[in-house]
């Protein structure tokens, strides 16, 4: 008996008895250390007075378990924050992380304690939490273009797919628009490719300004085409959104010396809206907004396009 003392005393964990009347009848050198307490303001005393902070949380209700009906539980740290007030050194800044079994401990018929045993798991937790930031930095990456900082193709097959089902749900409509930079091949021929891609961040940057819902989500589809999920939006909306668009780049005025139908950067901009009563597929949408882009290039560039039910629609008039 006296062996199996030695051995808890000596435990690198936190080792607390208590009795059937949840008072407390041992507790360990690890866990005194830890509570920064003597013994005897510890033994004799109750456990819920000496940690009120237990009171009704999962722990208590695993003492009960033990101590009612012998089962023993396992409490993680992720579920069960910090149960105890466990802190390392001397000053209350580095708290102990813990990891909790509950055990009953029978003596006879009538006679039954319960152990609780805390395993200090700080280090674990920190590992497990530097891991996690990093799979959400690696995600975030894999779903981010590098050059203009907005979703890649990936992200943008992903939030298409979701909001072609919620649209299919709440009724509402929902529209896409292409949009593409005028002769960039040239622009990069004659100012060079690193002020091509300054000129791919003003635009992102520009279009970012005048895209104030929430909702709306703007991507780069490949190269010098960007795409605009516009959830909640009918066609003439959103046609009228790219004109928008096409306008502010334009008033940007920056200079494009091969542009062949201006002086400055200018887009095309091709918008379709999903057809509901066709439940079209996310890929035929996609051709749809894409061949709406292709028709106003060939219409002449610097201009804005829309398609839905078999129409074709022009941005409204300025009033
Ligand atoms: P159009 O008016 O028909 O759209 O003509 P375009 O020259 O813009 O079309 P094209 O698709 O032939 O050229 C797109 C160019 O975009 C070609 C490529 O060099 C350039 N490009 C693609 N990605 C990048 C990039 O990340 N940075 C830079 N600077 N250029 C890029
Ligand atoms: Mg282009």
């Amino acid at each position: 008996m006296k062996l199996y003392k030695e051995v808890l005393e000596n435990l690198n964990a936190g080792v607390l008895v208590v009795d059937q009347n949840l008072s407390i009848v041992f507790v360990n050198r690890w866990f005194k250390k830890a509570l920064k307490m003597s013994p005897t303001d510890i033994l004799d005393r109750s456990f819920i007075e000496l940690f009120p902070e237990t009171n009704d949380s999962r722990l208590h209700f695993a003492i009960a378990d033990a101590l009612v009906n012998h089962l023993s539980s396992l409490l993680s740290p992720s579920l069960n924050h910090r149960p105890f007030p466990l802190y390392k050194g001397q000053h209350k800044v580095e708290p102990i992380e813990q990891l909790i079994r509950i055990l009953p401990i029978p003596f006879d018929e009538t006679q039954i304690c319960c152990m609780i045993e805390i395993t200090d798991v700080s280090n674990m937790v920190k590992r497990e939490k530097a891991l996690s930031n990093l799979t959400k930095r690696f995600s975030n990456l894999a779903l981010t273009d590098e050059l203009t900082n907005i979703a890649n193709r990936r992200q943008f097959n992903i939030t298409l797919d979701k909001e072609i089902h919620l649209a299919t749900r709440d009724k509402k409509p929902l529209s896409l628009i292409f949009l593409d930079i005028d002769f960039f091949k040239s622009y990069n021929d004659s100012l060079g490719h690193l002020a091509g891609d300054n000129c791919l961040i003003t635009v992102v940057n520009t279009l970012l300004q005048r895209i104030r819902r929430g909702s709306d989500q703007i991507s780069r589809y490949g190269g010098d085409e960007f795409c605009i999920i516009l959830p909640d939006t009918n066609i003439q909306t959103a046609v009228d959104t790219a004109e928008s668009l096409r306008a502010i780049i334009y008033a940007l005025d920056m200079p494009h010396p091969k542009n062949e139908i201006a002086s400055c950067v200018t887009i095309t901009i091709g918008a379709a809206c999903w057809d509901e009563f066709n439940n079209e597929s996310a890929s035929s949408f996609i051709l749809r907004a894409d061949s709406t882009l292709y028709r106003a290039k060939q219409s002449g560039r610097n201009s804005v396009l829309g398609h839905y039910n078999d129409t074709w629609i022009t941005p409204s008039p300025i009033t």
